[in-house]
């Protein structure tokens, strides 16, 4: 048996939250160390190479904010930048400040048990490794447990498949075969497009649509990143005040105070504007409000009408069961257009569902659709679904997924009751899935290592979120999340995932805060200048 190696502080995962975690923690001079399950860096940049995978967020909102230099150094390539791009820049963020020396990688956490008596963590990786740690601080972010779907015969396809965030690091060839895409939610719309005019037949198997409004990428020159650089405050400002933590201001008047063409002239332009416009300077009522909402889906569904030539394919593009806006809208580049090729074909699961995979491909209840390459975009176990597979115990031995069984409870998506010394940045009930999520998780960091000063500096050694304070701000998660249209979507915002054991239809769960970021800051903010009475510190 090896001998566990101890720490002040181990950080879970090599994302962009720990990237940044494990700096601010050295630079507390506290002995601390990430234990990254892949074999590299960059989290989510480095798992999802699927094609068209890039930011939603614009780039230089989506960037570290914490280094004037970096800033200054760094050139984004585009507006909205693509994969490689952004693991090149987490990559070129951990040589800058010299941090992969305190990564370990291969080092995928499989259980962690709470020592009373010692006052710390216990870790064992799937190697058999053990650490331990005073306090562990989990980047472990809220979309890493990929989902796969459960049809019969799924075992005997014999074509490649693969889920997309698994997908290979070597080119896959794709030139001359026939594709299945299953699913179209934000990834699905991104791969679609982008492989179209590459493949011989693209077959989407689709079981339900999804909004979505046109991304509007394009280069950034040399002298629009100057331009940039030169706005950084005002940006990094914007987002700090708006809910969605983009830069994007809010439109000051109510749907209501607007006249119909008014409403068509905002929405005309926001059509046509860049990025996240579209939700974050829209009416703000279009989110709560039924009247609000079903108008702006008639606006959008005309557009996927204008712009689909096939009618009876446009009517299957267009959403019917949840209004604009209430799952996570995905963000598109010619997704539309895609189905006016030849080549690409739409399979709706909803009137020929499928009844099992064969050696060969799917059988439909319609017909048999032979591929090569079969490529699911079914989404995640989101949020929960990392902690859920890992061993977590805490004090008295209690379990974290059993505590979580029903859906998380957490004190301001940072800590949770019975788990002491345990820390999450952009953890469940945080602001990191309901907003630009790299703000959020600046902010996360930002909380985690002032509290780790201000506990470590005063020897303590214990630290708990109080069972009140818990249930204080589980209200408030339940409150916001119940005041938006969302609240009825069947979406991973919710909680839904078919193909999660105990996450099906009628289940909902509150896994973000919905009351907007600047108001989740000002809580954290709170919760600090208050000397932090929400937590037990000995
Ligand atoms: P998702 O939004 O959960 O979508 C999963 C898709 O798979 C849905 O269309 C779902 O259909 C379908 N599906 C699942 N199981 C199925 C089954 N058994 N049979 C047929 N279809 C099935 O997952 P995602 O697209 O990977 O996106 C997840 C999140 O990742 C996004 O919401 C976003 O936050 C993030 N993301 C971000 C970006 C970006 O920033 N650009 C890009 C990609 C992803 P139903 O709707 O019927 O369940």
């Amino acid at each position: 048996m090896n001998e566990a190696r101890h720490h002040d502080v181990v950080v879970l995962g090599a994302g962009v939250s720990g990237i940044y975690q494990i700096k601010r923690l050295v630079d507390l001079g506290l002995d601390a160390i990430v234990l990254e399950a892949d074999e590299d860096l960059g989290g989510t940049w480095y798992r999802n190479r699927y094609p068209g995978c890039r930011f939603d967020s614009e780039s230089y909102t989506y960037g570290y904010s914490f280094s004037r230099e970096l800033l200054d150094e760094w050139h984004w390539k585009e507006r909205f930048s693509s994969q490689p791009e952004n693991l090149r820049y987490l990559n070129f963020v951990a040589e800058k400040f010299d941090l992969r020396r305190h990564m370990r990688f291969d080092a995928r956490v499989e259980a962690m048990r709470w020592s009373e008596d010692e006052r710390l963590w216990r870790l064992r990786l799937g190697n058999g490794d053990e650490y331990s740690a005073r306090f562990v601080v989990s980047g472990i972010g809220v979309l890493s447990t990929p989902a796969m779907p459960r049809y019969p015969g799924l075992s005997d396809f014999e074509g490649d498949a693969f889920h997309t965030y698994g997908w290979p690091q070597d080119p896959v060839p794709l030139a001359g075969r026939r594709v299945g895409v299953m699913g179209t939610g934000a990834t699905g719309i991104q791969v679609i497009p982008a492989i179209a005019d590459e493949v011989d037949e693209l077959f989407v198997f689709q079981r339900r649509p999804n909004w979505s409004t046109p991304l509007g990428n394009a280069p950034i020159s040399e002298a629009e990143m100057d331009e940039i650089r030169s706005r950084y405050d005002e940006i990094f400002a914007n987002c700090a005040v708006t809910h969605g933590g983009f830069d994007h201001l809010p439109e000051p008047r109510r749907f209501r105070d607007a006249t119909p063409e008014e409403r068509r002239a905002l929405w005309d332009e926001l059509y046509a504007t860049p990025g996240f416009a579209i939700m974050a300077s829209n009416f703000p009522d279009i989110f709560v409000d039924e009247d609000a909402n079903r108008e702006i889906s008639e606006y959008v569904a005309r557009r996927i009408r204008e712009r689909v030539k096939d009618p009876t394919v446009a009517e299957k593009l267009i959403p019917k069961d949840h209004g604009f806006a209430t799952q996570r809208l995905p963000l598109e580049t010619n997704y539309y257009e895609a189905y006016n090729r030849e080549n690409v074909h739409l399979v709706d699961l909803s009137e020929t569902p499928i009844e099992r995979f064969t050696q060969r491909g799917v059988q439909t209840t319609d017909r048999h659709y032979a591929l090569h390459l079969m490529v699911f975009a079914t989404g995640f176990d989101a949020v929960t679904g990392s902690w859920d597979r890992m061993e977590v115990r805490g004090a008295g031995g209690v379990s974290l997924a059993e505590k979580w069984r029903d859906g998380p409870s957490t004190y301001l998506g940072l800590m949770t009751h019975g788990f002491p010394n345990l820390l999450m940045v952009a953890g469940p009930q945080s602001v990191s899935g309901s907003t630009n999520f790299p703000r959020a998780i600046e902010n996360g960091v930002e909380w985690v290592t002032r509290f780790l000063e201000h506990a470590t500096s005063r020897g303590v050694t214990r630290v708990e979120a109080r069972e009140d304070a818990e249930r204080e701000w589980v209200r408030e998660v339940v409150a916001a999340q119940e005041r938006m249209l969302l609240r009825r979507s069947r979406g991973w915002f919710t909680g839904y995932n078919a193909n999660v054991a105990g996450h099906g239809e009628g289940t909902v769960r509150y896994l973000a805060y919905w009351g907007g970021a600047p108001r989740y800051n000002e809580r954290i903010r709170e919760a600090a200048a208050e000397g932090y009475r929400g937590i037990a510190m000995d």
